[in-house]
């Protein structure tokens, strides 16, 4: 505060200075609150997410189950058996305390955690591209957002691709044609944010897999989202599991730990423990590598997916499973304190890339703002805490899905603020 008093201060002499009123001690103060309320608002801080995305990857995507959360508090508050083989006393790896949950969740003989799905690529790309080729089908060249470009990854890694078929029509022959001593992988990429449909053909997973083992080059499945179950259950389409891609033959999977599993930011490799072993011998994996608190938070919300009675603990599939009535309650129980609402059915998405053109039934409210709605948005993002919420028609619309019911008062305080200062 004091920082944001002098610079005050000092811009005040000098606007004195050069001729200007004395603006009074009030204003001072009031210019050096705002100063510190900025301040506040560009540190990383909580937010109330209204916009019905429920992984929306600007607002930290997944949220983390309590259980993730005191696994970290007991990993991170002292010391852990990190690096620490606690039966022979001797030196161990981190790469080890999640095996056991990943070939449960996912069936695969091995693993490997790293910083984030990216990462996971790259250090794919690095171990078995380098200076060779990677053959992807046209339809797979993905760009997902903050700048991930698939063919751009892979040329930073110093692999040569070799594109494949036609944008809508891609055939094992393709592939066939284009393997060659040369070959350092095959790569599969879950076209997690778009949708090629009509006159379209691919190649399954399982031929892919079938022309690897011939050629003795690698598939690999840049699967993304990475769900663990059959979304099935939760009214979704189906999206490919990781346990799939294992099944289908996959010598390696890359997935996002904090998309459809509901975990902390991570990337997540599972495959045959050939592969593996040849990624963890990769000297990149020291710069790549993941942290106490991710592996302990990763680790608590796998055992909560394994066992489907415990999955709902994620708030990811506790916000899916909420039925649209429950969400209706709150919207009416809001109205009532707030008489200008209205209770309105929206479509949320999951977001993260995952599912991106499926709507999931939800509910919120929404309002008219008398001075429009971008204005009210920026209001309601200056709250404590700051309320994200859409613009739909004119309209703000406060999507419930996303909101934990515990926040419900939180929202009427953003709003109470918002209506009051009208
Ligand atoms: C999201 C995504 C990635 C990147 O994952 P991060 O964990 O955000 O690095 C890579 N590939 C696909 C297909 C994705 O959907």
């Amino acid at each position: 505060m004091k920082a944001h008093v002098v610079a005050v201060l000092d811009e005040q002499r000098a606007a004195f200075l050069s001729g200007d009123d004395d603006a009074g001690g009030e204003a001072v103060i009031a210019a050096a609150a705002q100063r510190l309320a900025r301040d506040a608002a560009r540190s990383l801080t909580g937010v109330l997410n209204g916009t019905g995305v429920l992984l929306h990857t600007n607002l930290g995507r997944a949220p983390l189950a309590d259980e993730a959360l005191d696994a970290i508090r007991d990993a991170a508050a002292g010391y852990s058996n990190l690096e620490f083989d606690l039966e022979s006393g001797e030196r161990g790896s981190r790469y080890d305390r999640l095996g056991g949950l990943l070939r449960v969740a996912t069936g695969a003989e091995a693993s490997l955690v790293v910083n984030n799905c990216a990462a996971a690529m790259l250090l794919i790309f690095d171990t078995f591209a380098r200076g060779r080729e990677a053959i992807v089908a046209r339809n797979a060249l993905i760009e997902i957002g903050g700048g991930f470009r698939l063919p751009d990854v892979l040329a930073r890694s110093g692999a040569t691709l070799v594109e494949v078929g036609a944008t809508n029509k891609v055939y094992a022959a393709d592939f066939a044609r284009a393997l060659s001593p040369n070959s350092g992988i095959i790569l599969r990429a879950h076209p997690s944010n778009y949708r090629i449909s009509g006159f379209v053909a691919d190649v399954t997973p399982a031929d892919l897999v079938a022309l690897g083992r011939r050629a003795g080059v690698p598939v690999v499945e840049d699967l993304g989202t990475g769900a663990l179950f059959d979304l099935r259950a939760y009214g979704l389409p189906h999206e490919r599991t990781a346990g799939e891609a294992i099944t289908d033959g996959m010598d390696l999977v890359a997935f996002s730990g904090d998309k459809l599993l509901g975990g902390p930011q991570a990337g997540i490799i599972v495959g045959g423990a050939s592969a593996i072993a040849r990624l963890r011998a990769n000297p990149l994996l020291r710069a790549l590598r993941v942290d106490k608190a991710t592996l302990a938070a990763l680790g608590a919300t796998l055992r909560l997916h394994v066992d489907p009675a415990t999955r709902e603990r994620i708030p990811l599939y506790r916000m899916l499973a909420t039925p649209v009535d429950a969400l209706r309650e709150r919207a009416r129980a809001l109205q009532r304190q707030f008489p200008a609402l209205a209770v309105v059915d929206t479509e949320a998405f999951a977001g993260g890339g995952s599912l991106p053109l499926d709507p999931i039934a939800s509910a919120g409210v929404a309002f008219l703002p008398a001075g429009g709605a971008t204005p009210a948005l920026a209001r309601l993002r200056a709250a404590a805490p700051p309320l994200v919420a859409r613009i739909d028609d004119a309209r703000v619309v406060i999507d419930l899905r996303t909101i934990d019911p515990t926040d419900d008062v939180r929202v009427a305080g953003a709003l109470a603020a918002l209506f009051a200062a009208n």
